[in-house]
């Protein structure tokens, strides 16, 4: 692990307080070019961010997996959906199928996902720093912020670049 990564939980602890104010502030007047801003933000760190040197994502949390994540993935391996869950997910507090253990089972060690092509929706989209009115889920991006280095940056970058009053 390299040290910016060992150092991003202190660092996101550090910026919890000021995140959280910022979110706050967003959530309730969200500029109404939210959307485009957050596009390039999120495009500019994905151009120099190289998530296969990290997979910290896979490595510390995993993804819920949707009902059609599990059919899909079970088709690929040719397994029964139950018999897919029962090798590999686990119900958390929220009744949501997620990972029986971290890393991921699907990590490889080289950090390419072995099932990419029919990974669950959650992994596709994390850290969901390109979604539509982002301000609504910054509870969601508090945490992530601590896993994800290019989270991290993005919400640095964002907090410079949308004014909030
Ligand atoms: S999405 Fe974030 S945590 Fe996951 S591999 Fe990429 S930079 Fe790392
Ligand atoms: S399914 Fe693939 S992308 Fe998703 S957490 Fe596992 S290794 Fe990472």
């Amino acid at each position: 692990m390299d040290d910016s990564l060992r150092e991003l939980p202190e660092r996101a602890k550090e910026k919890y307080i000021e995140n959280k104010k910022f979110f706050a502030k967003l959530k309730k007047r969200p500029p109404k070019n939210l959307d485009y801003v957050m596009q390039e933000l999120h495009d500019a760190e994905f151009e120099r961010t190289d998530c296969l040197e990290c997979a910290n994502c896979c490595k510390t949390t995993g993804p819920l997996f949707t009902n059609a994540d599990i059919e899909r993935i079970a088709k690929h391996f040719r397994l029964k959906p139950q018999r897919f869950i029962e090798t590999y997910l686990r119900l958390d507090e929220e009744n949501d199928y997620v990972l029986q253990e971290v890393p991921c089972a699907f990590l490889g060690a080289d950090n390419h996902c072995a099932i990419y092509d029919v990974r669950p929706k959650a992994c596709r989209e994390f850290p969901h720093t390109d979604r539509k009115k982002f301000h609504q889920i910054s509870h969601l991006t508090l945490k992530n912020v601590v896993i994800c280095p290019a989270a991290f940056r993005i919400v640095e970058e964002m907090k410079k670049r949308v004014g909030v009053k």
